[in-house]
């Protein structure tokens, strides 16, 4: 006899799987802007507004001038594992995109409203696409995509309990969008909360001018280059000197290959490089980034990517220890010059 309740295998339906991978990836309102995002980068945009109602709960739309999706395509943006980024595991473990899982839109649609518009490059015109209805329209749009996601955690309301207040939340969508803005200076951000403009950061022309725009002017005089290794594994960006130490880590960016990372073997090679001129808890300010052969790192850890492995662990934690320990060590020339400004 089967034990007392036990229902027979079956498959789940389609929306709950969706939500299901929603849930791993789609922790708030930042989680949604981080994707879309990507998206957009991904897309090669030169320009993103992100805007915002009530913390992103009620809306969150992306804007970008990026390459747009054709008509025939906007059903399959939406399709779970379905992407335009990878085709094999051979790209899969070479990818130079942020986004290949083919996931995250597939995900939002399920527990939030979502619109696409997009219009693609060389086209007539634009078209928009209701998700929920699957209603698909001539709308009107320059070139490139917005992403609207309504209602966040509608459908799943306990989920959506544990959302803090407005200001909170939006708090953590500016971090969201600021991880993009330092490693992507090239490129224009602008964020909008209940129709005021919260943030923006024109596109600049060097790293140092997007960095002194996000932290303030004073971190360019008060942090050194970082530029150690070459081709295969180089570290690069700048870290702030011991005196512009903070009491909080909140100033502080990994980038693996252009993507925001949070990773132990990279933080520790951080504390370690400042261990000899930091005292107490205070916690350096850097935004530095690892340039590797994407063969030696995967990026298919976790859900959000946030998570990455490295092959050779150990070669990279020396190799950014080295890179920080020198650049703090060297002669601040040109630095030094350029400060107290
Ligand atoms: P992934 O980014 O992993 O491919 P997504 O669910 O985020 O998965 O997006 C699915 C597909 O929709 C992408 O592969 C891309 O082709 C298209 N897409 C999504 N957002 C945009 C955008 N802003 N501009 C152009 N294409 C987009
Ligand atoms: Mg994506």
């Amino acid at each position: 006899p089967s034990p007392a309740g036990r229902r027979p295998i079956r498959d789940l339906p389609d929306e709950l799987i969706s939500q299901i991978a929603a849930g791993e990836v789609v922790e708030r309102p930042a989680s949604v802007v981080r994707e879309l995002v990507d998206n957009a980068l991904d897309a090669g945009a030169r320009q993103i507004a992100v805007r915002l109602s009530a913390g992103g709960v009620r809306l969150i739309a992306v804007e970008d001038d990026g390459g747009g999706i054709p008509r025939e395509e906007l059903p399959l943006a939406l399709r779970r594992h379905a992407t335009s980024k990878i085709a094999s595991l051979a790209e899969l473990e070479a990818v130079g995109t942020m986004g290949f899982r083919g996931e995250a839109l597939a995900s939002i649609a399920s527990i939030a409203e979502v619109n696409l518009l997009s219009r693609h490059t060389g086209a007539d015109g634009a078209w928009q696409l209701d998700a929920r209805t699957g209603e698909l329209r001539p709308a009107a749009r320059s070139q490139g995509t917005t992403v609207e996601v309504r209602e966040l955690f509608f459908a799943t309301p306990a989920r959506r309990k544990f959302l803090k207040t407005d200001a909170t939340e939006l708090a953590h969508c500016v971090e969201a969008v600021r991880r993009h803005a330092l490693a992507r200076p090239d490129v224009g951000f602008a964020i909008w909360h209940d129709g005021r403009l919260v943030e923006q950061w024109r596109a600049a022309d060097t790293p140092a001018q997007r960095i002194a725009d996000v932290f303030g002017a004073d971190f360019i005089g008060q942090s050194v280059d970082v530029d150690h290794g070459e081709g295969q594994l180089r570290v690069h960006g700048h870290a702030g000197v011991p005196d512009a130490a903070r009491s909080r880590g909140d100033q502080q960016f990994f980038y693996v290959n252009g993507r925001f990372v949070r990773d132990k073997v990279l933080l520790h090679a951080a504390r370690a490089a400042y261990e000899d001129v930091l005292h107490g808890q205070r916690q350096p300010v850097f935004v530095l980034h690892l340039q590797i052969d994407p063969a030696r790192v995967d990026v298919n850890v976790h859900p959000t990517k946030i998570e990455v492995r490295f092959r050779d662990g150990r070669e990279v934690h020396s190799a950014v220890r080295h890179a920080i320990e020198n650049a703090l060590a060297a002669p601040r020339a040109a630095g030094a010059a350029a400060g107290d400004g």
